[in-house]
């Protein structure tokens, strides 16, 4: 399962930072930092879920005001939002 983060749509209002522990506040920029990704695209990180991660990343993807996170299963079909 992988999880993709869109730091320029996010306007920091930092639920997903309640939820899941690799998201991080940056206080600074008003956004959050999804810690151990990958910059894919402009502003667009992503990186694999740990197994037992799964729920508290499901939960920040599903908490996140403006769907500035997107969980991919294994086959990498978009399951939420
Ligand atoms: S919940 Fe969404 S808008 Fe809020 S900090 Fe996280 S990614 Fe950004």
């Amino acid at each position: 399962m992988e999880i993709e983060f869109d730091r320029d749509v996010c306007i920091g209002m930092f639920q997903c930072v309640v939820e899941w522990d690799a998201f991080e506040k940056d206080e600074d920029a008003g956004k959050a930092v999804l810690e151990d990704s990958e910059e894919v695209e402009d502003d667009v990180f992503r990186r694999e879920i740990p197994d037992d991660a799964e729920l508290d990343a499901k939960f920040a993807a599903r908490t996140c005001p403006v769907d500035a996170i997107v969980v991919y299963d294994d086959d990498g079909e978009q399951i939420i939002p």
